[in-house]
């Protein structure tokens, strides 16, 4: 069978991004990270058939998908949707539901995967809405973390990198919905 072509490079010329995180550092870290969590639900005693990992719609579809291929386990997978209102660098704190998950959690090991931990309002809502559902264990993964912003304490069990307080995009992260496709992570270079 032929080789996959190797995706077209993004022309870093033209790309209004500098890069924060490259490719490779982001692929190295997720590899550890499905492997620490593949790790962690074994020494819980779990086969994995009881494992749910859970993406929140859409910025953690990228970052979900290369970590599920990392943790060794029949694992399921569900998404859940979630609305935060205020734009998209002032978070009210008021965040709503807007696709729930296709089946229930109880008695599951839940393992909700987010892209970023910025104020901590989305989190933290969706940690207490999915504690009520009586998960056997609840666990947070996070791709990045931006404590400079936080506002609400969020204890995140995996985190991917610590960054600082810039607006970031690429590998799920958007802006206006675009670049989520972007194979690195990187912020908005100021003219
Ligand atoms: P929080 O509720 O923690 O303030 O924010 C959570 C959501 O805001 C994230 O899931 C993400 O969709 C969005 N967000 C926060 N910071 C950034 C950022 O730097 N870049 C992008 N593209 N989205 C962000």
């Amino acid at each position: 069978m032929a080789a996959s072509p190797t995706p077209p490079a993004w022309n870093r010329e033209t790309e209004p991004f500098v890069e924060l995180i490259s490719a490779e550092a982001i692929s190295r870290r997720v590899a550890e990270l499905g492997a620490t969590i593949t790790a962690e639900y074994r020494a819980l005693g779990s086969t994995g058939e009881d494992v749910v990992v859970l993406g929140v719609l859409k910025g953690s579809v990228i970052f979900l998908s290369d970590l599920v291929r990392h943790i060794s386990l029949p694992l399921t997978m569900d998404f859940i949707g979630v609305a935060s209102y205020g734009d998209a660098t002032v978070s009210s704190g008021v965040v709503q539901i807007t696709q729930d998950l296709t089946k229930p959690i109880e008695g599951k090991h839940v393992l909700l995967v987010e892209d970023i931990v910025d104020t901590g309002h989305t989190v933290h809502y969706l940690l207490e809405n999915l504690g009520t559902r009586k998960p056997a264990s609840l666990k947070l993964c996070s791709l990045l973390h931006k404590p400079d912003r936080a506002e609400r304490e969020v204890h995140i069990d995996h985190l991917g990198f610590t960054i600082p307080n810039k607006f970031v995009v690429g590998y799920g992260l958007d802006v206006a919905q675009r670049y989520r496709n972007l194979p690195y992570i990187g912020y908005v270079a100021q003219p």
